[in-house]
Order: structure tokens, then sequence, then C-alpha cells
């Protein structure tokens, strides 16, 4: 029986039409632009989101990297949830390699920031306080889709402020599907996108930066100076173009193994978790107990988790209905 990974959406492997997909990729040299397969991905995503250029990035720590040290300068400001992966995940990059100040604000239940509190975190114009540039929101945040009506909100502010607008979008497909709308009609209210390829997606790797023509320009200089110029990328693009094509729909699949889980698991004694606040393919589960004897309880029964009493379970492409089902029987024979 094969192991039933439900840490992250990041360890899914390549489907074998995926790998196809790769050994037929076209490719050339992507630092001097000759690559068409990376071409052809980074025109592709900037089409999905609306905007004029993408840029096919190692990862998507180094595609929000980019992003922030392309819109802020040496000794700008952003601002950011507590909670964001750009600020907590990405071992304070924006600080370290842009001189970029992160002023993280606590992130509401839903995963917006407060405007209003925002408003107050903005530095005024004068040479004590860093120069406030940006805002960066994520969606979907811990499986959470942003409210549409709280984005144009949040467009009108920055616009209000002279601020510029960032989406951490690793799985912006998520909350599109989630929405049913067009990934563009989320990303539209944005200057600036980053997407993940290798989480719902289930590519081996990269994520596509997208925005204005000129931003990714300079976009490309910083990916240049940051060791990111690849060569005969389009072999890993291939695979984040089959993605797109193929993986957008399914993560529907994802969002239902999600919330049958979480039914299955709101049924135990031991277990805390509200079914209902499942939007899509990621869900908490608050664990009574010794979470070690659940983890290696667990384990004998092939499946795998994060071992955390606020613990986060991910469904992705390697999850099947069936093991979601065999999941919730190993839960159960822990918990009685
Ligand atoms: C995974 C993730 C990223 C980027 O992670 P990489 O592992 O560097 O690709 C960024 N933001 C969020 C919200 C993520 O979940």
């Amino acid at each position: 029986m094969k192991w039933i990974d439900l840490r992250s959406d990041t360890v899914t492997k390549p489907t074998d039409s995926m790998r196809n997909a790769m050994v037929q990729a076209d490719v050339g040299d992507d630092v001097y632009g000759e690559d068409p397969t990376v071409n052809l991905l980074e025109k592709t995503t900037a089409q999905l989101t609306g905007m004029e250029a993408g840029l096919f990035c190692a990862s998507g720590t180094q595609s929000n990297l980019l992003a922030l040290m392309s819109h802020c300068n040496r000794g700008d400001e952003y601002i950011v949830g507590q909670l964001a992966h750009t600020y907590r995940y990405e071992g304070g990059g924006a600080a370290v390699l842009g001189s970029i100040q992160p002023q993280p604000l606590n992130l509401e239940p839903d995963g917006t920031l407060d405007l209003a509190k925002v408003a107050r975190f903005i530095k005024p114009d004068d040479f004590h306080f860093a120069r406030t540039k940006l805002l960066c929101l994520e969606n979907t945040h811990g499986g959470k889709v942003l409210p549409m009506g709280y984005l144009a909100e949040a467009r009108t502010f920055v616009d209000a402020h002279n601020l510029l607008l960032h989406l951490d979008g690793a799985r912006v497909f998520n909350a599109a599907v989630k929405s049913n709308v067009a990934v563009q009609k989320i990303t539209h209210h944005f200057d600036t996108v980053s997407c993940c390829l290798s989480k719902g997606l289930g590519a081996p790797v990269g994520s596509v930066l997208c925005g204005p023509e000129d931003f990714i320009q300079k976009a490309r200089r910083w990916r240049k100076v940051l060791g990111g110029g690849m060569r005969q990328a389009g072999i890993l693009a291939a695979a984040g173009l089959y993605a797109l094509e193929y993986h957008v729909n399914r993560l529907e699949q994802d969002h239902k193994n999600a919330r049958r889980l979480a039914a299955g698991l709101s049924e135990i004694n031991g277990i805390g978790l509200h079914p209902g606040g499942v939007q899509t393919n990621i869900l908490f589960a608050d664990i009574k107990g010794d979470i070690d004897k659940l983890y290696q309880h667990l384990k004998t029964q092939k499946i795998l988790i994060d071992p955390s009493n606020h613990l986060r379970l991910v469904t992705h492409l390697d999850i099947a209905p069936q093991d979601i089902e065999h999941t919730i029987g190993a839960f159960k024979s822990f918990f009685m």
C-alpha cells in the first residue's frame, strides 16, 4: 500500500503524463530568453492572471522575494500578516537580502488584514521612518479564501494611500476554484502576484511571478543576482504548463476530500474541529492527548502527519477518496 502523506500539498509526485510532457519539452537557454517552454509558461500564467508578463522562479519563496525586492528599495517597508508566509516562513529574506523592513500586523480570523489597522501603521513621510511602500496579502491563507469584496476594498485602500499591492497566491488557484471564478477575478485587484505550481497543482518545481512588464524586467534582474537564472528550464516549465492545463479544475476534488476528512474527524471525541470552516484543501484539527503516540499509530497505517496538537492536514493530487476513508478509520481506531 502507498503512503498517505497529509503533511502538505508539496509532496505530490509528477504523474506519468506530466513526466511525459517534461520529456517532450522543447528547450533552450532561458538566461538568453531562448527557452520556448519557459516563455510559453510565463505568457500563459500572465494571461491567466490578467497581468502583462510573467517570470518563472525556482520557488514561491524566491518569487515573493523578487516581488518585494522589485517593488521596494533599501529603507522601504512592506506591511504584512504576522503569520503570512512572506514574513514568517521565508527566512526573513526581504530584510536579509533586500534591506526592506517588514511591518507585521495580526491577521483577522478570515485571513484578511484590517485596513483601518493597516492605515494606522503607514508611516508619515518623515526621515524618522522607513518609507511604507507595499501591502502584501495571502490567498488562500491557512486554506481560507479572502472574501472577494475585501479584495476590492484593499485595492481602493492602497490607491488612496499610494501603496502597491502584492498577492502571495501560492494557492490562488484553490481560491479561484472554491469561488468558482476565473483566477483573474481575484488577481486583477493586485499589482503583482506569485503563484505556486508545486503545491496543489502538482508540478515538481516552480512558481510564476506575474505583473507589469517593467516590474518583471526588474524581477528578472534580481532573479539572476540571486542565482535563479536557470538554463534549459523548459523541462520544469513543461510540468507547470501541464499542471495549468490539467490540474486546476481537479482541485475541487481536493476540497471535497478535505471536507469529507473534516466531517469524519469531527465525529471523534478527542478531536476539536469545525467542519464548516474548511474551505479548500487545508484543515486544522485540535488533538487532545499524546500527539507522538497518534503520529506513531498513524505511521503503522501508512499515514504521515506533521505531529502537532494543532494539527494541519492537507489534501492533494496523490490523495484519493478511499485514502480519506482509510485515514478517518485510522484516527477512529486510535481514539476509540
Ligand atoms: C508554499 C508557500 C509559499 C512558497 O513556498 P516555496 O516552498 O518556497 O515554494 C509561499 N506562500 C505560501 C502561502 C505558501 O504556502
